[in-house]
C-alpha cells in the first residue's frame, strides 16, 4: 500500500558534506567526557555547548535564513542529528526549540512572533518546552483542561501541565490549552499559546526520575496574564497544529539513537578482546542489522517529508520499531553480561557497566515520550484500515 512505500533514499552529497565538520567539532567538544555522561545526550543540558554549536550555524539549521536560520532541508538536519546523538552531545538547551518550537513558529506564527523568537532560537539564547500532557491528558490530549480565557487585553491562563521536559530551565512554553468549550468538546476549542515562564503565576516543580536526574516537571498556571499576541496560529486550531508538531517529533533518526553510545561502548570493548564471546558478537551483529534497516526507513520518511508529504503511518512505524530496538539494546546486553561463559575473563570496564545501568533505567521512557507504543499501534492499525 502506498502509505507504506519507503523507497531507498540517499542523503544528497551537499548535505552529507556537513558531516565531517560537525563530527570534528563534536569529537573535540566531548573529548574526555565519559560514555555514561554522553549517554544522557538529549537530556544533557550545556548552554555553552549549544551556543558554540549555534555560532557554527548548527542551531536552527532548517529555519528560514531571513530569521537567522540556515535555510537547509530535512536531510541536512538528519546528518546533524545523527552526529550529535550518536556521540552523545548534550543538546537539551536548544533541542526542543530547534526541533519543534522553531519550526512551529516558522509555520504558524505571526511575522512579529517570527521576528522576535526565531533569531534568538538560532543563537541558542532561549530555550522552549512543550506543554501538551496534563495529569489526566497524556495519550488522550483531547481532554486537555488548562484554559486560556479572553480578557480585555489578552488572555488569563489557569491549569496544570506535567512531564514537561526542560520547563525548569526553558524561557518559554508552547502550551496546548482550551480557549472555548469544555473537555467534552474534545478536539474543538483547543489552541496553542506561547507562555513566558518568568510571568507571575507560573510555578515549576521539577520531578526526579529513576536515575536521580531532573529533566521533567509539573507546571502550574495560576491566573497567569498573557498578552494578546500569545496565541500562535489560529484560535481553535490547536489540535491540528499540535499534531503537525508531533509529526516533527516522531520522525527522524532520534528514534534509533538513544542507546547508541552504549552500543559503541560495547562494540569498542568487544574489539579489545582476543576472544570475544560468540553470543555477544552475534547479538551485536543482529542489533546492527536492525539499526541499519531502520536508518534506511527513517531516511525514506525524511525524503517523503522533504517532498511535502506528511507520512504519519510510516513515521509511526519507524518510531515503534526504532524504540523497540533502542530498548532491546540494554536488555540484550544485560542478559549477555549476566551470562559471561568464562569466569576467568576480565570483567567489562566500569564505564561500560555505568552506561548500561543508566540506559537500562531510562529505556522504559524511550517508547513513552512522543506518544506511547499502544497509541502508535492504534495509528498504524488505522492507517491499515483495521480500525
Ligand atoms: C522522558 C519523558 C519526557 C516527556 N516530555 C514531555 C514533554 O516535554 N511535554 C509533554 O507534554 N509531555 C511529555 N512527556 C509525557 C508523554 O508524552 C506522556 O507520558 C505520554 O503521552 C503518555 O501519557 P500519560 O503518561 O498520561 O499516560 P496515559 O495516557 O495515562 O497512558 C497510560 C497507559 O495506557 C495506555 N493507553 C492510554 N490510552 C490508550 C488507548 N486509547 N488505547 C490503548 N492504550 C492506551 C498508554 O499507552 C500507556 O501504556 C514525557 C514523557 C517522558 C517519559
Amino acid at each position: 500500500m502506498d502509505a507504506l512505500m519507503l523507497p531507498l533514499t540517499r542523503i544528497p552529497p551537499a548535505d552529507e558534506a556537513l558531516r565531517a565538520g560537525i563530527r570534528e567539532f563534536v569529537e573535540s567538544a566531548l573529548a574526555g567526557v565519559p560514555a555514561d555522561v554522553r549517554a544522557r545526550s538529549w537530556m544533557g543540558y550545556d548552554p555553552a555547548f549549544s551556543r558554540a554549536l549555534a555560532e557554527r550555524g548548527w542551531v536552527g539549521l532548517a529555519l528560514p535564513p531571513e530569521h537567522g536560520g540556515g535555510g537547509r532541508g530535512v536531510f541536512a538536519r538528519f546528518v546533524l542529528v545523527e552526529e550529535l546523538l550518536s556521540r552523545g552531545a548534550p543538546v537539551l538547551m536548544h533541542w526542543i526549540a530547534d526541533r519543534q518550537s522553531g519550526p512551529m513558529i516558522a509555520r504558524f506564527g505571526s511575522e512579529a512572533q517570527k521576528r522576535f523568537y526565531l533569531p534568538r532560537i538560532c543563537r541558542a539564547e532561549i530555550g522552549f518546552c512543550i506543554g501538551l500532557s496534563e495529569p489526566n491528558a497524556g495519550s488522550d490530549l483531547a481532554s486537555v483542561r488548562t484554559r486560556a480565557e479572553r480578557t480585555a487585553d489578552g488572555w488569563r491562563l489557569n491549569g496544570r501541565k506535567i512531564w514537561t521536559t526542560n520547563a525548569h530551565r526553558a524561557n518559554y512554553m508552547i502550551a496546548l490549552v482550551r480557549t472555548s468549550g469544555s473537555a467534552a468538546d474534545r478536539h474543538a476549542g483547543l489552541s496553542q499559546v506561547i507562555v513566558d515562564l518568568s510571568a507571575p503565576g507560573v510555578s515549576v516543580r521539577p520531578i526526579r526520575d529513576l536515575t536521580g536526574d531532573t529533566h521533567f516537571n509539573e507546571v502550574a498556571f495560576d491566573d497567569v496574564r498573557l498578552p494578546d499576541d500569545a496565541l500562535i496560529g489560529d484560535e481553535g486550531q490547536g489540535w491540528a497544529q499540535a499534531n503537525a508538531e508531533l509529526a516533527f517529533e516522531r520522525s527522524g533518526p532520534e528514534r534509533l539513537l538513544s542507546s547508541q553510545v552504549l552500543v559503541d561502548e560495547w562494540f569498542g570493548w568487544l574489539r579489545t578482546l582476543a576472544d570475544p564471546p560468540a553470543a555477544q558478537v552475534a547479538a551485536l551483529g543482529a542489533i546492527f542489522a536492525r539499526l541499519v534497516t531502520l536508518r534506511a526507513m527513517s531516511l525514506a520518511v525524511a525524503a517523503r517529508i522533504d517532498a511535502g508529504e506528511s507520512p504519519m503511518l510510516a513515521a509511526a512505524l519507524v518510531k515503534d520499531l526504532g524504540t523497540l530496538v533502542e530498548q532491546d539494546i540494554p536488555a540484550t546486553l544485560s542478559d549477555m553480561l549476566a551470562d559471561l561463559p568464562d569466569a576467568d575473563r576480565a570483567p567489562p570496564p566500569a564505564v561500560l557497566m555505568r552506561t548500561l545501568a543508566y540506559v537500562s533505567q531510562m529505556a522504559p521512557t524511550f517508547s513513552l515520550r512522543g506518544g506511547t507504543r499502544e497509541i502508535l499501534r492504534g495509528v498504524i492499525a488505522r492507517g491499515l484500515s483495521l480500525r
